[in-house]
């Protein structure tokens, strides 16, 4: 492997650009390979250096021209390299004229101006804009844009860009044009430019001043009928900003494009967000639910970033967790209020730990914000994310709601229009709130990585009265402990809480000691609520205590992390002993929670699922993936066998008839239907499977037909090959839905899962520049982990195949494939002899992308 540690940026490094761009103005002549860009760019120095030279990043361009104030400029006025096009000598105030070509036809890296189809977009995050044109490519350069677009009138007749549109008209027979002006300053990596033969849908928001703003959602013509459910959930959530945060929409105009090939979820450049179009289109027969409730949080998340994002932004891209991590605070906060609270926050955690918990257990881990990196685009992660909105919340937690508004007009009042730090952010909360003081909080969980850890003991008096919780967090010698707050509650027999007056304790010491007085009886100790921090929290419980929790814990994220942890241990007995038997306590207690009138569908569905695999791996040391796979099998399969009953008549309770809509209460029956048909299916019984086909068969949405598909795809019916084959034939030629197909059966553990995959790569199906379908396949195989860890080594093959094939056209997809051999260190002996062979096999790809290098060599260092 080439060293490429050179290149490593460090945030200690940090300085002032010597030069800032006030005004651009942009005109882009439209051409499949060879589009023409002329830039006009009103330039002012920040530096006191005398003379100071002008230096624009630059990727993959072709150079014509660079004039300063009218006079072009000679060859030994200026220098251009692949990297950047340096003027020699600066001034205080200049105008600089560019003209470069680009090829956008044959871009296929999905950073810059691309085409998807026979549409133009950009991807501009992180820094996609120097390979439109030289520019001083960096978010702390905030400028005004205008951008006139020339373009075949026939081939694209809409034209987009940020901001308002002011002018637009004919050139020729042939050519328009549209000129887009965007009065707000913003760094270049919000910029965009659309064009293509688009259908639209319109629609209109009333913004509680009386501003009537123009609402459009873009796509491929003949899919405008599967954009509603997008607009109905962007209204809601402008509604929701101003309620909530009091932030009102600010242009005329707010657009969304669907674009089939996209890297990203969605990117929220101003006023004209580009989305996946995975994203925007669903309707009840082609998206299931959880579909339309990742469009409704991602088009809340991307609206949200007006404000945080767009309007403050990032001074430096090691402050990423500044925009994200509270955007997806305020995405949760949205979803959480459009929905089931209780359920949304599980489902956070959820994602939480199976992505963001083996990162920071892994060799990628790092802090929210970290302090070096040498590929930017490998630190859109789980811990940039979804650690970073986890810190936000306990903000909000320490703070209480009504101290965090504060806190947040306290940020807008001082820093709106500027280019800011986390701990710009940090300040506002505080001096909102009386000085708060954050400066043990922001030390640790700003700049550390990996889960922290709480070891929980408490003890009863009962003469006293007093029930004290001792919580140590388990630190290096030296380390500054975390500060927190921590939710607890005292659950009485009847499943009542004790009143405890605060109902979080704060913890800041490395040794802490609570006391509650007025005790009667030994309560049950329920812990971390609502996941009030992001730890990992150690506390023995006794089996008829947590089983007593299980049945009764009032709140619903702590009665659900019981649960995961009472089935995790009885997969660990299994992996120590396959012959431990199941306590008859636990399979009465289960049937308790399946069968509890007082619990809603959605909570129950949950409740009574197994944790994930991933889930125990975090428990081991070394990982048997195939005995992980069958200990939750066996434990599965022994309810389900034990309360077949129960669950028969629950599943044909759960079928109706009603028409399908995305509302709380039928999406949490669909859950619990789908739950309960997956512990009947672990039973392998043959009327079962029928049963499933038959449902299949007759489904009227795609929540339950993807729902029984996907039983039956992961099972060893009869009927397996025949669904597979119908679902195709339905489906093919739906992009979206072929997805599904895909996914189905790269997560499948049966035997053929590799032949499978192997036979539909080889297939007119497969498109490799299509990041979709490399998600749908390789990154959904690579966490099918009985296959992907397979003691054949042919899954670590695949993925090397893939991540090999892909570093020479779309670095940013291979460098997210590399992230799977992530386990390296915790597989079997046996395994990482054949996985450092894959991962030594792409260590050696000879021109390889700084993205994968840069994870391939902390994986092997
Ligand atoms: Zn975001």
């Amino acid at each position: 492997m080439n060293s490429q540690d050179d290149k490593v940026k460090k945030l200690s490094d940090y300085k002032t650009p010597d030069y800032t761009v006030d005004s651009v103005y942009l005109t882009v002549e439209l051409s499949d390979s060879k589009t023409k860009v002329w830039s006009k760019l009103d330039i002012k120095k920040k530096t006191k250096e005398m003379n100071a030279p002008i230096i624009l990043d630059a990727n993959s361009l072709t150079f014509i021209s660079v004039k300063m104030d009218g006079k072009i400029l000679d060859n030994n006025e200026y220098q251009v390299t692949e990297n950047y096009l340096k003027i020699l000598k600066g001034k205080d105030v200049c105008v600089l004229e560019i003209e470069n070509y680009i090829d956008p036809a044959s871009n296929k890296t999905l950073e810059g101006l691309y085409k998807s189809g026979d549409m133009f977009c950009t991807q501009n995050e992180p820094e996609g804009f120097r390979r439109i044109t030289y520019y001083i490519d960096r978010p702390d350069v905030m400028a005004t844009f205008t951008t006139k677009i020339i373009a075949n009138k026939k081939l694209y007749p809409v034209l987009l860009s940020n901001g308002n549109l002011i002018e637009k008209g004919d050139l020729n027979k042939e050519l328009h044009f549209a000129v887009w002006h965007d009065p707000f300053r913003k760094p270049s990596y919000l910029y965009a430019l659309v064009a293509g033969d688009l259908g639209v849908i319109k629609g209109e928001y009333l913004t509680r001043s009386k501003r009537l703003i123009d609402l459009r959602i873009y796509c491929d013509k003949g899919n405008e009928s599967r954009c509603h459910f997008a607009l109905e959930s962007l209204k809601k959530a402008m509604k929701w900003d101003e309620d909530t945060f009091g932030l009102e929409y600010d242009l005329d105009i707010f657009m969304i494009v669907a674009v089939d090939s996209f890297n990203m979820g969605a990117m929220e450049n101003k006023g004209l967000n580009i989305f996946n179009s995975s994203l925007v289109l669903a309707d009840a027969k082609t998206a299931t639910d959880l579909q339309f409730q990742r469009i409704e949080g991602v088009v809340g998340h991307e609206y949200f970033h007006n404000y945080t994002g767009n309007r403050i932004t990032c001074r430096d891209w090691f402050q990423l967790t500044l925009k994200e991590g509270l955007t997806v605070f305020r995405d949760q906060e949205f979803s959480s209020d459009m929905n089931f609270r209780g359920v949304q926050r599980i489902q956070d955690v959820e994602a939480l730990r199976e992505l963001q918990f083996p990162e920071d257990q892994g060799p990628t881990k790092h802090p929210i914000k970290p302090s070096s990196y040498i590929e930017i685009n490998n630190f859109y992660t789980p811990t940039i994310y979804d650690k970073g909105s986890e810190v936000i919340r306990m903000v909000h937690t320490l703070l209480g709601k009504d101290g965090f508004r504060r806190g947040m007009d306290k940020y807008f009042e001082l820093f709106d229009g500027q280019a800011v730090t986390t701990n710009d952010f940090i300040h506002a909360m505080s001096v909102a709130n009386n000085n708060y003081d954050f400066s043990q909080f922001e030390q640790t969980w700003y700049h550390r990585a990996g889960t922290p850890k709480l070891e929980i003991k408490s003890s009863f008096d009962e003469g006293k009265g007093e029930f004290r919780i001792f919580i140590r967090q388990l630190l290096e010698s030296n380390e500054l402990p975390f500060h927190m707050p921590y939710r607890i509650g005292l659950v009485d027999e009847s499943g009542c809480d004790l009143d405890i007056k605060k109902d979080f304790v704060e913890i800041k010491e490395k040794e802490n000691e609570f006391v509650f007085k007025n005790i009667k009886r030994k309560p049950y100790l329920s812990l971390n609520r609502d996941f009030s921090a992001p730890v990992i929290s150690l506390h023995e419980y006794s089996h008829l205590d947590s089983y007593s929790l299980f049945k009764l814990d009032s709140n619903p994220f702590s009665r659900y992390e019981i649960g995961r942890k009472i089935a995790a241990n009885l997969v660990l007995d299994y992996l120590n002993n396959h012959d431990a038997v199941i306590p008859h306590d636990y399979i009465e207690a289960w049937k308790e929670v399946l069968m509890d009138k007082r619990v809603d569908p959605a909570t129950k569905a949950l409740l009574i699922s197994m944790p994930s695999e991933s889930y125990v791996h975090q428990l081991l040391e070394v990982v048997s993936y195939q005995e992980v796979f069958d200990g939750l099998n066996h434990v599965k399969k022994t309810l389900a066998q034990t309360h077949q009953n129960e669950l028969m008549d629950l599943y044909e309770q759960l079928k109706d008839d009603e028409q399908y809509q995305f509302i709380p209460k039928q999406v949490g029956r669909r859950d619990l239907k789908s739950e309960v048909l997956s512990y009947l299916m672990s039973l392998e019984d043959n009327n079962i499977f029928a049963k499933c086909y038959e449902d299949f068969e007759n489904a009227k949405n795609m929540t339950d037909e993807y729902m029984t598909f996907h039983l039956l795809v992961h099972s060893n019916s009869n009927k397996r090959p025949m669904a597979i084959e119908k679902f195709y034939n339905r489906w093919s030629k739906d992009n979206l839905v072929l997805m599904k197909w895909l996914s189905a059966q790269a997560s499948s553990p049966h035997a053929d899962t590799l032949d499978r995959l192997n036979k539909i790569i080889a297939s007119t199906d497969y498109d490799k520049t299509v990041p979709n379908m490399i998600r749908a396949i390789h990154r959904t195989f690579g966490r099918n982990y009985i296959h992907f860890h397979h003691p054949s080594g042919l899954g670590y093959k695949f993925i090397a195949d893939a991540i090999i094939d892909i570093d020479t056209f779309n670095p940013s997809m291979s460098s997210a494939l590399s992230k799977l051999f992530g386990d390296f260190k915790r597989v079997p002996a046996e395994n990482r002899v054949i996985m450092g062979k894959e991962i030594y096999r792409i260590s050696k790809i000879p021109k390889i992308s700084k993205n994968t290098y840069e994870i391939i060599s902390k994986i092997l260092s």
